[in-house]
């Protein structure tokens, strides 16, 4: 057993439902103990508690497998690796994509901050999966380090390599998750645009967040707690963006790119 579980631990967790894909059955390989290259502002797993480039087997391929089994049928439109931190962390990803995607037959997708994706095995592993989230919320060293707070430090440099070599490889879908706390002026937008230009993802989500962040790190952060009453503990509440803004960046990205964007449903109940 690895030192990211417990024995209570179950590493398959929802069905969550996602405003983007529907019934999405989540797989946490990193565990009990968050652990993360990033660690946002607005992290819902509250603070991270490692903060590592490490790849590790944080939890066993077998112990997926043997939770997922308890899931089947796996009534869902599609299951993601996501969970207690940056899932290509785990040294056995592939594994656990090819085993999943064997056991299952579901649609795979990963979520990733790309700090990895420099990486050519962690690369190879993604070709298993069906599509990949890659969360980019800066256009600026500046901001990377304000809002992602990368550690070890990765420049924006490097990790837009990693981004754009991904693209040009890979054959499944990639989608751009980028979340806003405040409005970005006229420079940041312009210069998102151009990268968004460049690398021709085949989406664009946009976020603000919209649930309040953990003060300490929370396990059930890495589910969907979107209701005050499912979060017996203390939260900070974060800056976000009007929908108004959000959608206005959306149709500038839209119009600019040809790239399709889709905002997150916002408290105020507006969606993309
Ligand atoms: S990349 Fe994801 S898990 Fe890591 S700190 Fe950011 S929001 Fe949290």
């Amino acid at each position: 057993m690895s030192s990211n579980q417990t024995t209570n631990f179950c590493s398959v967790y929802g069905p969550v439902s996602s405003w983007r894909y529907g019934r999405s059955l989540g797989i946490d390989p990193i565990g009990t103990v968050s652990t993360c290259s990033f660690n946002c502002v607005y992290c819902q797993l509250g603070e991270i508690e490692v903060k590592t480039g490490d790849r590790a087997i944080y939890v066993p391929t077998e112990k997926i497998l043997e939770d997922l089994k308890a899931f089947a049928p796996w009534d869902v439109d599609v299951i993601t690796l996501s969970g207690s931190g940056e899932p290509t962390l785990a040294l056995n990803l592939k594994e656990i994509l090819q085993e999943i995607k064997q056991l299952t037959h579901r649609p795979l997708s990963v979520l990733t901050n790309a700090t990895t994706l420099n990486d050519p095995d962690v690369c190879e592993a993604l070709t298993f999966a069906d599509r990949i989230s890659v969360k980019l919320d800066a256009v600026s060293d500046d901001q990377l380090r304000r809002v992602s707070r990368p550690h070890p430090p990765i420049s924006l440099d490097q990790l837009w390599q990693g981004i754009v070599r991904f693209r040009q490889q890979y054959r499944g879908e990639v989608g751009i998750q980028t979340m806003l706390l405040t409005p970005w002026d006229e420079a940041t937008q312009a210069e998102y645009i151009r990268r968004m230009q460049e690398l021709q993802p085949d989406e664009i989500q946009l976020n603000t967040p919209t649930r309040p962040k953990p003060l300490k790190h929370e396990f059930e952060g890495r589910g969907d707690h979107s209701n005050a009453s499912d979060r017996p503990y203390p939260v900070r509440v974060l800056k976000q963006v009007s929908p108004e803004v959000l959608h206005a960046f959306a149709r500038k990205i839209q119009d600019r790119t040809g790239i399709l964007v889709r905002c997150a449903p916002t408290p105020a109940g507006v969606s993309g």
